[in-house]
This record gives structure tokens, C-alpha cells and sequence, in this order.
């Protein structure tokens, strides 16, 4: 920076969130000479930042750190010192002299999605239909090719959702084929699907408004940044660019024709329907499935993706019986609190927003 010349062995070292929006004048040639981009940890860099944060507190020797940095893409290094704090506390309040990787999950998903809302009325019908849709996410997970495996799908609601599927990818994901795109996509119609063939036209809920807008998403996407449409091609449409000045827009560019944004819009309309069909077919073929996993999910609530495969096959879970994990809460019905809406890491959890009512 200007007026250093004289204070050799000064560094400056700035940070910011937001280098979209700084002054120009800023970034000048020899104002600021490096630009180093620290991103969120990677899985490697996760297990690391986790075996620091872990050293503070007693473990059990079922711990391991890997599997948890792997079922955490996207988190911070802050986010993951929250994890381990969590963990602790569960800990105590379960009475537990260590922390053992039953916490660990807990509070991961507890970090992730919202604390988990036993309390919240749910009448049968609504659970019933909850495990079909999420159960429908599910079995089209299995039977798909090149998505990730399923580490837990539960009907217990938490945070705004009131059940989810949870998949997890094996390594951090740096691209996305169309394969998995397309999985992804279908996946995420399971739900919707799911509540179709079991309840009827009639009776398909919001449920899968959050499912939707996520397909939707990718599909667009798909056609319109990731050139992976055989229709459009591979070129940028770059569609209502939006110029961004301190977090307000201030103008938009239109730089589409209209005869190629209804191209593109039908594109879009074909991957969602060819997405729709596939979920539709799998799950047709797979009916008795989709009805075991239903059923083992309304009488276990949570079941793990192992848990899943051998329910298909007819072996049931074991489960110990049932701590309460929090002994504080009141008995009986409360009025469900607005818990505060998390940004979940992208494509891994699928939460359901509560039908609007
Ligand atoms: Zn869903």
C-alpha cells in the first residue's frame, strides 16, 4: 500500500466475505499482491480441524473422526467446533462420562438440520404420509445408479421439515456428472411420487415444495450453466444476469431471446418429466419395497442406511432400549416453535417444509 516504503517488514493482511463488492481502487497493482480464496475445509481438512476441536474433550473409543467429517460437506471450521460443543453437551445431559459417536451424530444433526421437534403434533395420516414420501426418496435412491448412499432417513420433523432423507457422499463433490444430476433429480420426485401411487391425486400434499424447487434448480442448471443439454448445446445462457451492488440488484440483463427461452424452458420441462417417470416406474416396480420401508419407518421413526438394506431383506433393526435423550422437555403437546431456518449444505439433506396451513 502507498506509504509503506519507509516501514520495510510490514505485511497487511486484510480478509473480507464479500470481494465482490470492494472498491476497485483496492485491487490496484501493488495495493494488495496476493489474493489467497480460503474456502470451506475440505473432507480431508475436516477430519483435521475435528481432531483439534476433539482433543478438548473425552471420547469413546467408537469414535471416528473420518466418518464424521464425511457426513459434514460444507461445513465451516466454526461450524464443526459448534458440532463438537454440541456433542459435549448432549454428553452431559445424557449423564455419559464420554462422548461417544451416538453424540456426535446427534449433534450433527442437530447442527444441520434443527433441533428435532418430538413434541410436535403430528396426526397419523400425516405420519403415514411423511413415511411414504420420504421412504419414496429412499427406494428410488437404492435403485438408481450413480447417486449417493443413504445415511439416514427419519420421520421425526426438525427444524422446518417433517421428515428427511439424508445421503452422503462417499468424497467431496468437485463436479457433478449428468448421471448424477439426473439421479439426484429423479430422488428428489420419490417423495412427490411416493404420495401419488399410495394416496392418490387427490391427496398429494405441499410436502414437496422444497423437492421441487430443487429439481427444478438442476434441471435448469443443467440447461442453461452446465452446457449438459443435447437440445441447447454446450453454451452459457446467461438469463436474468443480475448486477450486485452491496447485496441490492441493481440492473438486469436480458440477454436471452424469447425464442430461446421457450426452448429452454421446455428442455427443463423434458428432464423433470423424464426424471418424474423414472421415480414413477421404480417405484411402481418396487411397491412391496417402498411399503416395508414405510412401515419400519412409522414404527422405528429413524432408520440407517444399513438399518434400510436389511429391512428390505427382511431382517429388523435391533434397537436398545430407548433413552430419553433430553429429559428436560415438558410432556404432552406444545405449540411447535418457529425454529430458525438453517442453509443446509447443498444436495445432501432433502428437508420438507410443513404443508402450509
Ligand atoms: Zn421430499
Amino acid at each position: 500500500m502507498d506509504g509503506f516504503e519507509t516501514n520495510e517488514g510490514v505485511i497487511l493482511i486484510a480478509a473480507t466475505n464479500r470481494p465482490d463488492v470492494l472498491d476497485p481502487a483496492l485491487l490496484r497493482p501493488g495495493r494488495f499482491d496476493r489474493e489467497i480464496v480460503v474456502p470451506n475445509p475440505d473432507l480431508a481438512g475436516r477430519e483435521k480441524i475435528l481432531r483439534v476441536h476433539m482433543r478438548k474433550v473425552p471420547l469413546a473409543s467408537d469414535v471416528d473422526p473420518r466418518v464424521i467429517a464425511r457426513g459434514t460437506p460444507g461445513f465451516s471450521g466454526a461450524d464443526l467446533a459448534n458440532l463438537v460443543n454440541e456433542a459435549a453437551l448432549l454428553a452431559a445431559r445424557r449423564g455419559k462420562r464420554v462422548v461417544t459417536m451416538s453424540e456426535l451424530e446427534d449433534a450433527k444433526d442437530k447442527v444441520m438440520m434443527g433441533a428435532e421437534r418430538r413434541s410436535m403434533v403430528m396426526s397419523e395420516e400425516e405420519k403415514r404420509l411423511t413415511a411414504y414420501h420420504e421412504g419414496g426418496h429412499a427406494i428410488v435412491a437404492i435403485n438408481i445408479e450413480g447417486t449417493d448412499p443413504i445415511h439416514k432417513a427419519t420421520i421425526i420433523p426438525r427444524g422446518h421439515a417433517l421428515g428427511m432423507v439424508m445421503r452422503l457422499p462417499e468424497r467431496d463433490q468437485l463436479s457433478l456428472s449428468r448421471k448424477k444430476i439426473l439421479a439426484d433429480i429423479c430422488v428428489a420426485f420419490g417423495g412427490r411420487v411416493a404420495e401419488e401411487l399410495i394416496f392418490g391425486h387427490d391427496q398429494v400434499t405441499t410436502g414437496a415444495s422444497s423437492d421441487i424447487q430443487k429439481a427444478t434448480r438442476m434441471a435448469r442448471a443443467m440447461v442453461t450453466r452446465f452446457g449438459l443439454s443435447d437440445e441447447l448445446g454446450p453454451i452459457e445462457y446467461g438469463e436474468n444476469q443480475e448486477e450486485v451492488f452491496l447485496g441490492h440488484s441493481v440492473s438486469r440483463t436480458q440477454n436471452v431471446s424469447e425464442a430461446t427461452a421457450q426452448r429452454i424452458d421446455a428442455e427443463i420441462y423434458r428432464i423433470i418429466d423424464d426424471c418424474y417417470r423414472r421415480a414413477h416406474q421404480i417405484l411402481t416396480d418396487r411397491m412391496d419395497d417402498l411399503k416395508a420401508l414405510a412401515n419400519g419407518l412409522l414404527e422405528y421413526e429413524t432408520l440407517s442406511g444399513d438399518e434400510i438394506v436389511a429391512l428390505l431383506k427382511g431382517i429388523p433393526p435391533v434397537r436398545t432400549p430407548y433413552e430419553e435423550p433430553e429429559p428436560q422437555r415438558g410432556p404432552g403437546p406444545s405449540v411447535p416453535q418457529a425454529g430458525v431456518p438453517r442453509s443446509g449444505p447443498g444436495g445432501i439433506i432433502a428437508p420438507e417444509p410443513q404443508p402450509g396451513r
